[in-house]
């Protein structure tokens, strides 16, 4: 059955894939403002260049159809077959030829999107499983989607800033980021606030903390590994007030 709307009827999940569509397009106006020549540019990804991104993004879209067609069918279709077999995919992605590689990005967008716009309302509930191994309903898929369209359009380094990302994503982002160090017990003693409103994460049970704070799209910034620029912070892990290396989260 071919729709031409989402068949799903959830209001909060059509605003989960409008913001996933929105972080799509944002992508493609970043990548459509990069020449060939420039693709092969650097990023702000250690060891990555843009073509990396762009082939990543992709492969992303494609590894995300995947468990749609897992959560429609019930047969099992991983995001991808292992660790190793992503980033080979990635490396040999990011040797294809600039229209190649525009094309991916491009086709697998669209694939994707037509794959949630098929869904029937029953089965975005369906289980699937991400590629760190998480049990997810197929609904998540738009918010795993969401985070890496926005995150790597900032990654491309030609333009983009955490500012671009819309406030509701980059609170989900910090408490994606900030619940991962607390699974993995990396965040003792860390408290992190967001100036101008009453977001705290984080140890919020430390009683002697190291305050990360700043304004939301700066902290995020932070949180993800991607510098420290626009936030202070304070305390027994800041000697000299200077801001210490966040944890990784992925
Ligand atoms: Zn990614």
């Amino acid at each position: 059955m071919v729709a031409r709307h989402d068949l799903t009827t959830d209001p909060r999940l059509q605003e989960d894939l409008l913001q996933a569509r929105r972080g799509t397009a944002f992508f493609a106006r970043k990548l459509n403002e990069l020449t060939d020549e420039e693709l092969d540019g650097g990023t702000r990804l250690p060891g990555w260049t843009r073509r990396h991104i762009v082939a990543h993004v992709g492969y992303n879209a494609r590894a995300i159809a995947r468990l749609i067609e897992w959560a429609a069918t019930g047969i099992e279709t991983p995001m991808y077959s292992s660790p190793e077999a992503r980033n080979q995919e990635i490396d040999f992605g990011a040797t294809l030829s600039p229209t190649a590689l525009r094309n991916l990005f491009d086709h697998s967008a669209v694939h994707l999107s037509v794959e949630w716009r098929d869904l029937p309302d029953a089965d975005w509930s369906n289980e699937v499983r991400t590629a760190q191994g998480r049990t997810v309903p197929a609904s998540e898929t738009a918010w795993m989607r969401t985070r890496e369209v926005w995150m790597h359009a900032v990654d491309l380094d030609n333009g983009a800033t955490f500012n671009d990302i819309p406030a509701p994503v980059l609170e989900r982002l910090l408490k994606d980021i900030t619940s991962a160090w607390r699974t993995r017990g990396s965040d003792t003693g860390l408290l992190i606030k967001v100036t101008g409103t009453d977001l705290t994460f984080g140890d919020t049970s430390a009683t002697d903390p190291t305050v990360v704070a700043g304004p939301l799209p700066a902290v995020v910034e932070w949180a993800a590994g991607r510098g420290s620029t626009g936030v202070t912070a304070a305390g027994p892990a800041a000697p000299a007030s200077e801001v210490p290396v966040a944890p990784k989260w992925i």
